[in-house]
């Protein structure tokens, strides 16, 4: 079913999909283009945070299953049954996988959503549009990826060839399961490299079925492959094999650090990084529609439940704008997003995607009462059966608070006032992060001044979260070091290759 034809459904169609849906849930990994077990036959146990309810056993890879699945990846580059492809067949088969996967909306929608609690409607608007833009995109450069050949005396030639990595390991996030993993796998893929992926133990049940997908389509066997298993053990594996060329990872500042130990402490692999956020929002005094402005402050934190790793969790508003902002703010923005169950096609705001998120979310919130930020509304949990968290705001918080210091993930926001564009950057820049902040003036020096002195990856000026597949995604600082989407992320996955040859 396509994702228009799912605009209709109710609550109960979606309900009636779902248990249809999760009664063939695969659990295994996909390996060399079938599914197969753990070794060990290792487990651990998947829950709906909507309900608590646990709905699958995942099967759990060990490093002897990593080796596996690594092994698979190494004979499909090594015989070249992908990258030896013409371009254009390449490019057919993933513009099909496209096709297969908008043809599957349902299923793989359902997946996430049963998996870490999004609301269905923005897998439909948001989530799955976006996967089928980022496979289009990276295969529609697949042609394109181009060598030089440079000036050299007359008896030398000298060519550059961009050549594939080879086999890459790609560990992903929970909280957009399928476009975070299509952010990695597929730029890796149109470059010629083959994929082991390593899905979030939160959310592990969709990646299965699109490498599947990728095979039905025409792909390879062997070229795209998934384990599940707990960051700590498969994850771990991954990022330490010594026949694992690359890592491409997604998540924590924490974990990634320690991406960069395992590529030291093994092969030297490269390794690429989207860590973790501390967005600011600057608000001037002369932000040219305060109406939109403010609307962007609540959906930059509120949606996808503030799990967003460019969340614009700290709003710096200039003071002279701050009363009426935060008056809006406490008006429009209190009841924008309402807590519900994420089946309904109405509901907004889904549940953190476990009960330890939920906990840490609301302790992050006692922190900011204890040290003394105004909690203007939410701060507490919805009388719902599941892991939520009712949308937040505090106002007069200092950028030393653990609430405007520490990645939340879950929607709390943080007003702070500040005096002045030199206050502003000062305090933007006050982070160890540095992933993305939105700019909001009417003055375009000001607006320059802002996008030249404020550290990180993406600046949004008079908008927040927009953008499209040409857009370089990701961070300064420890929000990391990559860059998805646009066609450096495809050339990221490719190297070099000089060819000097004296004709003399
Ligand atoms: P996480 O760091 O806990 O886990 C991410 C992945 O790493 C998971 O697959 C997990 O199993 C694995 N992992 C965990 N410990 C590991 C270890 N010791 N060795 C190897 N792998 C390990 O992050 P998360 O909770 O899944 O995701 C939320 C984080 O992701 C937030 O910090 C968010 O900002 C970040 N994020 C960043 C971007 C970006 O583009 N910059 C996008 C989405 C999410």
């Amino acid at each position: 079913m396509s994702i228009e034809s799912l605009a209709s459904y109710t609550r109960k169609d979606w309900q009636k999909a779902a248990d249809k849906v999760l009664a063939s849930a695969e659990t295994r990994f996909f390996i060399d283009g079938r599914y197969v077990d753990a070794i060990d036959g290792g487990r651990f146990e998947n829950s709906n945070p909507a309900n608590r309810e646990v709905m699958a056993a995942m099967a759990a890879a060990n490093a002897r299953d990593v080796d596996v699945a690594v092994a698979a990846a190494r004979r499909a580059f090594r015989d070249k049954r992908w990258s030896g492809l013409a371009p254009r067949a390449r490019m057919d088969i993933l513009y099909n996988y496209t096709k297969l996967i908008s043809e599957n909306t349902e299923q793989l929608a359902l997946l996430d959503t049963l998996d870490m609690g999004k609301p269905i409607r923005d897998m439909l608007n948001i989530d799955l549009p976006s996967v089928i833009q980022t496979i289009q995109f990276m295969a529609e450069y697949i042609d394109k990826i181009e060598g030089s050949v440079t000036n050299t005396p007359s008896d030398v030639m000298h060519y550059v060839l961009r050549e594939p990595i080879g086999v890459v390991g790609a560990i992903s996030p929970w909280n957009y399961p399928l476009l975070m993993a299509v952010w990695k796998v597929a730029p890796a893929l149109a470059a010629g490299n083959t994929v082991v992926l390593k899905p979030a133990e939160q959310a592990p049940m969709s990646c299965l079925r699109l490498a599947e997908l990728f095979v039905e389509a025409g792909g390879p066997p062997g070229v795209f492959n998934v384990i599940n298993g707990i960051g700590e053990v498969a994850g771990k594996a991954l990022a330490l094999h010594n026949d694992v060329d690359k890592i491409t990872f997604t998540g924590s500042t924490e974990v990634g650090k320690l991406m960069l130990q395992y590529a030291g402490q093994s092969n030297m692999k490269r390794v690429a990084l989207e860590c973790g956020g501390k967005s600011p929002q600057v608000f001037m005094a002369d932000t040219p529609d305060l109406g939109r402005a403010v609307a962007a402050a609540y959906n930059g934190v509120y949606a996808n439940m503030g799990e967003v790793c460019n969340a614009g969790s700290r709003l710096l508003v200039e003071r002279g704008i701050y009363d009426e902002f935060v008056e809006r703010f406490i008006t429009e923005g209190k009841n924008a997003y309402v807590p519900g169950d994420p089946l309904d096609p109405k509901t907004n705001l889904g549940p953190l995607v476990t009960d330890e998120a939920q906990q840490r979310v609301l302790s992050l919130v006692e922190s900011g009462k204890k040290q003394g930020a105004k909690l203007e509304f939410g701060g507490d949990a919805p009388k719902l059966h599941g892991s939520y968290v009712n949308p937040t705001l505090f106002t007069g918080v200092t950028n030393s608070m653990r609430i405007a210091r520490e990645e939340i993930f879950g929607p709390v926001a943080s007003i702070i006032p500040f005096d002045g564009i030199d206050d502003a950057i000062s305090i933007a820049n006050d982070t160890i992060y540095g992933l993305a902040a939105g700019v909001w003036t009417r003055d375009i020096a000001r607006a320059h001044r802002l996008i030249k002195d404020i550290q990180a990856g993406v600046i949004w000026v008079n908008c927040f979260d927009e953008g499209d597949m040409t857009q370089p995604f990701g961070g300064y600082k420890q929000s990391g070091n990559a860059r998805d989407k646009c066609i450096e992320s495809i050339l990221s996955y490719t190297q070099s290759k000089s060819a000097w040859i004296r004709l003399s």
